[in-house]
């Protein structure tokens, strides 16, 4: 008998009949002997349709008087889910029993949209689990010192899920989700993208920080420090497939080099059209610039990505950088605002239409000339690079969004991901 924990993506939970499924699937795991703490997401869609619901009512702004409300409206999703879930599985005839966030506690901090999770206090669960009941927890929700409700960001449910696994030292945390495991890149846009059976800890995190959702990057870096085993799969397969089967399928995500993995040098292109431009031209080439800029935007708790400074003429220079596209216009405000004035200059762009794509994979460590081959197959295209940005084992460009799948399509094919990979 092992204790699993199961989450379940918004599509999976998408409606009643999907929730049925759900439920059956736990009951199978339930009846195979396993101890089941499952964590939801909102039904599709609804995360989505309660922020809308919010926009409509007045223009995103700044500030934890509003972010908490934001909270507090899209956490609801998940409430949702958790009470049908429960309600489901006990037409299943099991035990079952649901709790939000706070009622656990899962603790995290206060950054309202973007919350930490601190601690879990799992005493409740186990005894519910002590008692024969499935535990349902609400995913994507915490609460904070204050008793406020908190959301992790968007996809938080994986991070739920994974820190709820290794709070409770489960023997293993399976996210179910609308595809089969972690792909080459995103199927969706590649139809030839291939599923990867297994997939490095240090892969999947520059996956996930270069934007492939299948698993949100925080739940990565959870399952790495605490060594949680971790395993994306289908929701859709049959609910009723033998468990032995259900327990293989997907794609693990391993935390020790084999021998036995497939040891592509580029095992995955990630890409992500989160992110806008900002440009700052003319400014004096100077020690101390890369600061004054940089410094305002982290002190406004803004997340900066890729950075370029060009090399400089006159004794001046042009510094571009990136942030998430939500906090673009704040950037520009806060820059023409307190930043430009000292600089001297008040020439700055944007660009909201780029996108950023990016190759990984661990076997780029004792390989050369990996980057070039990336530049030479874009070139090939006719597409332009804007910044580069490189690590031991990701190399990333910011390119026109719009050629966003074509330099995915091109640079899929150019490191043979469509091939199956060689024993
Ligand atoms: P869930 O609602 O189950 O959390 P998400 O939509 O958050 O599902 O994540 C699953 C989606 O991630 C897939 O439908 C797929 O389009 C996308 N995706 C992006 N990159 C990859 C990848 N490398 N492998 C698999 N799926 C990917
Ligand atoms: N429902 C939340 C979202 O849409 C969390 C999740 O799905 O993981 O972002
Ligand atoms: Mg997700």
């Amino acid at each position: 008998m092992a204790l699993i924990v199961h989450k379940y993506g918004g599509t999976s939970m998408g409606s009643t009949e999907r929730i049925r499924n759900v439920a059956k699937r736990v009951a199978k795991w339930v009846r195979a002997g396993h101890q089941l703490v499952v964590v939801p997401s909102a039904m599709s869609g609804e995360t989505n349709r309660l922020l809308g619901l919010a926009k409509e009512l007045a223009p995103a702004k700044p500030g934890d008087a509003y972010l908490r409300e934001l909270d507090m409206l899209g956490s609801t999703g998940e409430q949702v889910s958790v009470g049908l879930l429960s309600i489901a599985l006990q037409a299943e005839g099991l035990e079952a029993v649901s709790y939000a966030g706070w009622q656990v506690p899962i603790r995290t901090n206060s950054a309202y949209t973007k919350a930490r999770i601190e601690s879990i206090d799992d005493r409740k669960v186990r005894a519910d689990l002590a008692a024969g009941k499935v535990v349902v927890i609400t995913g994507f929700q915490g609460v904070d010192d204050g008793g406020n409700i908190t959301t992790l960001g968007r996809g938080g449910s994986d991070t739920s899920a994974v820190a709820v696994a290794a709070a409770m030292k489960a023997a293993e945390c399976l996210i179910y989700t609308d595809v089969d495991g972690v792909y080459t890149t995103d199927p969706r846009v590649v139809p030839e993208a291939r599923r990867l059976a297994t997939v490095s800890f240090e892969e999947m995190l520059e996956m996930a920080s270069m934007g492939s959702k299948v698993l949100q990057i925080r739940s990565v870096e959870f399952a790495g420090k605490y060594k949680v085993p971790l395993r994306v799969l289908s929701s859709f397969t049959p609910w009723d497939i033998p468990i032995e089967e259900e327990a293989k399928s997907g794609t693990l995500i391993t935390f020790e080099e084999d021998e036995q993995m497939e040891q592509a040098v580029v095992s995955g292109i990630a890409f992500n059209r989160d992110e806008a431009k900002v440009s700052i031209l003319g400014v004096p080439d100077k020690p101390g610039i890369a600061y004054t800029i940089l410094g305002a935007v982290a002190d406004a708790n803004i997340e900066v990505d890729v950075i370029i400074q060009n090399l400089s003429k006159d004794g001046k220079t042009d510094f571009s950088f990136t942030v998430h596209r939500n906090d673009y216009a704040r950037t520009v405000d806060l820059l023409k605002g307190s930043v430009l004035p000292t600089l001297g200059t008040d020439r700055i762009e944007g660009d909201t239409r780029i996108c950023k794509v990016s190759i990984v994979g661990i076997g780029m460590r004792s390989h050369v000339g990996i980057a070039s081959k990336m530049f030479r197959a874009l070139s090939e295209e006719g597409i332009n690079i804007q910044m580069i940005s490189t690590s031991e084992i990701k190399t990333s460009v910011v390119i026109d969004e719009k050629y966003m799948e074509l330099a995915v399509r091109a640079l899929h094919r150019a490191f043979d991901l469509d091939q199956p990979a060689a024993a």
